[in-house]
Order: structure tokens, then sequence, then C-alpha cells
């Protein structure tokens, strides 16, 4: 009978995009050769859901708006500073911070291929993958803000950084007003995934 892998259900198979079940191949295979452990991939997984996220770069974030002298150290040494609040590893080996003001608003892409600050922010978005934002954001940078719902005013400049394996960028964005008193636990809570990518501002306050 000649084989048709098409012909009969896989019903465990059927909500996976065909990316997944090669993914889904691939650990099968490695695990069967016992190259990895599925034990140790579910840690990590489990690690980049729950523990590692832009709450962390919220934080950072936070404590520069509150704190003058750990922004000052943001400026000069982010991967220390960060590494300060214990957020180190992989994808965070060298960091910078670039700081928003009322004429300077930083944007991070990666044009080669993803990288992204995994310590602060996390496991990127889709998008941030995507070949349109990486093709994109250096070209034509104000039109990709607009299409995340960002126009800024012409007398703000558009810088575009370029990730590398070298060097990861978290943006800090300007301090939304009317938050004079706020503590750093309610401020971190203003700051969005994408306004440390630069694609958004912090949100306003309430
Ligand atoms: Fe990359």
């Amino acid at each position: 009978m000649p084989h048709d892998h098409h012909d009969h259900d896989h019903p465990e198979h059927s909500e996976l995009s065909p990316i997944e079940l090669r993914v889904r191949a691939l650990e099968s295979i490695l695990v069967e050769k016992g190259y990895v452990d599925p034990a140790a991939v579910d840690a990590i997984i489990q690690t980049y859901e729950t523990e590692i996220g832009p709450h962390r770069g919220a934080r950072v974030v936070a404590m520069a708006w509150s704190d003058p002298a750990f922004a000052d150290w943001l400026k000069q040494d982010a991967t220390a500073a960060i590494a300060s609040l214990g957020y180190s590893g992989r994808q965070g080996e060298h960091m910078a911070a670039l700081f928003n003001t009322d004429t300077l608003h930083n944007m991070v892409v990666c044009t080669l291929c993803s990288c992204y600050p995994w310590t602060v922010l996390g496991l990127p978005p889709v998008w941030y993958k995507a070949p349109p934002y990486r093709a994109r954001a250096i070209k034509e940078p104000r039109a990709v803000l607009a299409e995340f719902g960002l126009t800024l005013p012409a007398t703000t400049e558009v810088r575009v950084w370029d990730s590398t394996a070298e060097m990861r960028y978290l943006v800090v964005p300007q301090r939304p007003k009317g938050t004079e008193r706020w503590s750093e636990e309610k401020l971190a809570g203003l700051v969005t995934r994408d306004s440390m990518i630069g694609t958004g501002l912090a949100r306003a306050a309430q």
C-alpha cells in the first residue's frame, strides 16, 4: 500500500502549523538520540514564559525614572546597571540603554536576524522577527511607527539602532507627565514592551 502521510488524521498534530510540526519532529529526534533532555527544554521555555519578560525591563526603566544615579549608571554602563538587578545571561551580555527625549526618539531593530535583549524583554514578538519590520525600520521608520499608532512631531529625530550579537538595546521611554509622586512599582506599570523597543511610548498616567 503506497504511503501517503495526508491520507489519515493525526489528531495530536492537527492544531500545529508546518513550522511547529518541524520543530516537534526535530525535538523528537534530538530527544531520541539523547542530545537534549526534554525536562531541560521545558524548564527553559517555562523560564522565558514566566520569569523573564518585559516586566524586567519595565523595572529597569522605572528605576531610571526614579533614581538619577541609576539613570546615569544605565547610560554609562547598561550591562552592569541591569546586572545589578540580577538580570544577566544569554542575549544580554552587552547592553546599551537609549534614552528618549523631547527631541530624540530611539527605535530598535535587528536587520540581520532577530537579536533582542532577552534578559530584560524576554523573547521577541513575532513582528520583530518578521522581514517587513526588519526591512522597513531603517528605510522608513516614521511609516513603521505610524502603523504602530505612533506619530511623532517632525521636530523629533527618529534614530534607529540595528542590534547585533555584540550589542542589544533597551529604549528608555520618556516618563509620562503627572507621575511625579508615583512609586517605582506603579511607574513600571506604564512601561510597555513596545515602548522599550521604541515602537511605542509609555502609557499615559490615568
Ligand atoms: Fe539578530
